[in-house]
């Protein structure tokens, strides 16, 4: 028989819940494993609210397991090591993304660092652990996870603020290095200035990009180019500007996850200029083949990023001093907080602050 969530595991936890696909979040008792040799266990301080903690709430992708408890954006610091845990000591600021687990035998875990892309990675909630339990988010007391999949938080990154990072940061970070966009004077447009994107222009920007923001409304325009430090800005709907920005640009990210037109980023592009999806659109898209013949330009996707990219991008992040902008929550804000996501009534990411008002379900 399946055991509830609540005897599943030997040790108390408490957190959110989604308990069906209305997504609302209320509070729950479950548990989590014991500390294993190479588990970290760690209380949790923040945890950032990602677009995708609403679509698996709401189970639109159709994978969700109930109860879901989801966040993947999540920061707090280490209480107990495994004894062979050796990257990490009891009060380190540690942080973990968006996966627990994965096969460690295939070729993108033992030789590409790739674990994003392993055939059988586990993500960090709602997925089926190694030892066939469920996983469960950051929206929660405490976590534990091997240490492999967990982060060190420099000194100079702010744990609120950083927390983003984990999951928008890394998701963007991973296509800037590697379709080559992070070389200085490199004409990169990104789409969108939500989460994803408003982190985008930032650490484009620390790699010395020079940044087209493009987005549906002129409204943020003096905020990407005087806030964020954008170079410049395009508003999609403006066919005139549109036009006049056809093939300037190297290469695009392009974070929006709502069903769009990809033609009019195309002409943007460059001969052999690239367009790379970040955000995942409810339905597939349309897509005329001639344009890209005509300039052999390049249609990609890219998705999150490896263990070692990961602690790489939080390095960067505290060096060049960039952290996403956050409205920081109380616990019990967090329907709210859900519901403004879906009006796009947010600059640029909520961050739950767990530590100090997550209460126990009873
Ligand atoms: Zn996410
Ligand atoms: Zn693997």
């Amino acid at each position: 028989m399946v055991k509830a969530a609540e005897q599943e595991h030997p040790i108390p936890a408490t957190g959110l819940a989604a308990q069906d696909s209305s997504g609302t979040l209320s509070p729950v008792n479950f548990s989590r494993r014991e500390t294993g040799e190479k588990d970290v266990r760690f209380r949790v301080l923040y945890c950032g609210i990602c677009h995708s903690d609403l679509h698996m709430a709401k189970n639109e992708w159709g994978t969700s397991i109930y109860p879901l408890i989801p966040g993947h954006e999540i920061v707090g610091v280490v209480t107990e090591v495994g004894d062979k845990v050796q990257k990490f000591k009891i009060g380190d600021n540690v942080g973990v993304g968006c996966m627990v687990g994965a096969c460690h035998s295939c070729e993108n875990c033992n030789k590409n660092n790739l674990e994003n892309y392993c055939p059988n990675m586990i993500f960090t909630y709602s997925a089926k652990y190694h030892d066939g339990t469920v996983t469960y988010g950051g929206y929660s007391d405490h976590m534990v996870a091997d240490e492999h999949y967990v982060v060190r938080i420099p000194d100079g990154l702010p744990l609120d603020a950083g927390a983003p990072l984990l999951c928008a940061g890394i998701t963007v970070y991973s296509p800037l290095k590697y379709f080559g966009l992070d070389n200085p004077g490199t004409r990169v447009g990104i789409v969108g200035l939500g989460g994803l994107g408003h982190v985008a222009v930032k650490f484009a920007k620390a790699m010395g990009a020079n940044v087209t923001v493009i987005s549906t409304s002129i409204n943020k325009k003096e905020e990407a180019l005087e806030k964020l430090g954008a170079d410049s800005f395009l508003v999609s709907r403006d066919q005139d500007q549109m036009n006049a920005a056809i093939g300037t640009l190297d290469s695009i990210i392009d974070t929006v996850s709502a069903v769009h037109s990809l033609l009019p980023l195309i002409r943007l592009l460059k001969s052999h200029g690239k367009l790379v999806m970040v955000g995942v659109p409810e339905k597939p898209l349309e897509q005329p083949i001639f344009p890209l013949l005509m300039g052999r330009k390049i249609v990609a996707g890219s998705a999150m990023g490896g263990m070692k990219e990961t602690q790489e991008i939080i390095e960067f992040g505290a060096k060049h001093n960039i952290r996403a902008d956050i409205e920081l929550i109380p616990a019990d804000y967090v329907n709210t907080a859900m519901k403004r996501l879906v009006k796009g009534d947010i600059n640029y990411r909520f961050v739950i602050d767990v530590g100090n008002t997550l209460k126990s379900s009873n």
